[in-house]
């Protein structure tokens, strides 16, 4: 279960935050998750309601947002969508350069917070 480790160092990030800011309690946390990562959302809150037992993140809700995959042409600099069909190549549509690279639609990342 590869939402675990990903959902222990969201708790960390969440609750150093809330320490600082002297936060009562988290509400919900905004998340970010690329398209193409296959963090599983049902999951995530799972673990999060676990791991977040007796701390300021109590039952926080789980807010996630779904970033589409995204590529850069280091050729050209033209930014297009990933396509993850398999006969279709990612080649840049401006320049048909290969030289591209994903900018957008791996990892997750925290966004916001809802605290009180
Ligand atoms: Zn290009």
């Amino acid at each position: 279960m590869h939402e675990l480790p990903v959902i222990e160092k969201i708790l960390k990030v969440v609750l150093a935050h809330a320490a600082k800011h002297r936060v009562r309690k988290v509400l919900a946390i905004y998340l970010d998750v690329g398209e193409l990562s296959d963090l599983e959302e049902q999951w995530m809150q799972h673990y999060f309601d676990h791991l977040s037992k007796g701390s300021r993140a109590e039952k926080a809700r789980l807010v996630i947002e779904r970033i589409p995959a995204r590529l850069y042409c280091a050729q050209c600099g033209e930014t297009f969508s990933f396509t993850t069909t398999p006969d279709e190549s990612n080649a840049c549509p401006v320049c048909a350069g290969c030289d591209c690279q994903l900018i957008a639609g791996q990892g997750y990342f925290v966004k916001n917070l809802e605290v009180i």
